[in-house]
């Protein structure tokens, strides 16, 4: 049974359909992103002032029925005016598990996000940001690109994810990541998310470089699909992904540590 990190929310979820799916598909837990507290920004809107409160009450109802399985994370956006208290509310008062970010026109070391740091610090909770190029929201990839993460030396109580391998900066998302394993004492606190976005030809050697330069004790497995109705895609990541794994040498141990187990230590767990 797997651990899937990665996992979006269009908003109106079930977590009993939820569950049933992640059965079908043979998910063991997933981590749930709440729906983007700055979705009506996108849509060239003003977003209501209790943004982060509505998403939040929303994957929280979402987790409800079974806060093991379906782990929950706030979608923060730190320009926002009420990230910080909204922050306090979902790690608190919500009890989800972590916090999901897309630097979005603002950078990782944006001063509205370093405030959004201490406080997740404060709560031990782990972070997942997207990196790499991003296909929606305009011209934002620039904003993502691996090295500016370096700024998470500064918050070493936090485990934070780099999703989609940083691609197509994968070889950067390595360094990065070989930066925090040399630097910091004891447990590095990066992780690289191998979520797709990366077409199979640069996966699977971005997957070779990653297990030979930084090991197999920091990679998690993600889908980006949506659950329930993205049940078949899970269900295709899964197997492509384990593939793929075994195409880059994986043995049996690292299939089950890059599946499953490392996630369990990144979201505290285990
Ligand atoms: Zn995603």
């Amino acid at each position: 049974m797997a651990i899937d990190v990665h996992v979006h929310m269009r908003g109106g979820e079930e977590g009993e359909a939820i569950l049933k799916a992640m059965d079908e598909v043979g998910l063991e837990r997933v981590v749930l992103f709440a729906v983007p507290p700055h979705r009506a920004m996108r849509e060239g809107k003003k977003p209501p002032k209790d943004a982060h409160r509505q998403s939040i009450d929303d994957i929280a109802r979402v987790v409800a029925p079974d806060t093991e399985r379906l782990i929950g994370f706030a979608w923060v956006e730190p320009p926002l005016p009420d990230a910080v208290e909204g922050l306090d509310y979902a790690l608190g008062e919500k009890g989800l598990k972590g916090v999901k970010m897309i630097p979005n026109h603002w950078y990782p070391a944006d001063e509205r996000a370093q405030a959004c740091y201490k406080k997740v610090e404060e709560y031990g909770r782990p972070m997942l940001f997207h990196t790499g190029i991003l296909w929606g929201l305009s011209d934002t990839s620039q904003y993502c690109r691996p090295a500016f993460f370096e700024i998470m030396l500064h918050y070493p109580g936090i485990r934070f994810a780099m999703a989609h391998m940083s691609w197509p900066w994968t070889d950067e998302c390595m360094a990065v990541n070989g930066k925090f394993k040399e630097n910091q004492e004891g447990e590095w606190t990066s992780y690289v998310d191998i979520t797709s976005g990366a077409p199979r030809i640069w996966k699977v050697e971005a997957l070779r470089k990653a297990l030979c330069y930084l090991g197999d004790k920091h990679l998690v497995y993600g889908s980006d699909c949506n659950l329930p109705r993205g049940a078949d895609y899970a269900a295709l990541r899964l197997r492509e992904d384990t593939e793929m794994l075994r195409e880059a040498g994986a043995s049996d141990e690292t299939v089950e540590r890059v599946m499953g187990k490392n996630a369990l230590r990144w979201l505290g767990i285990e």
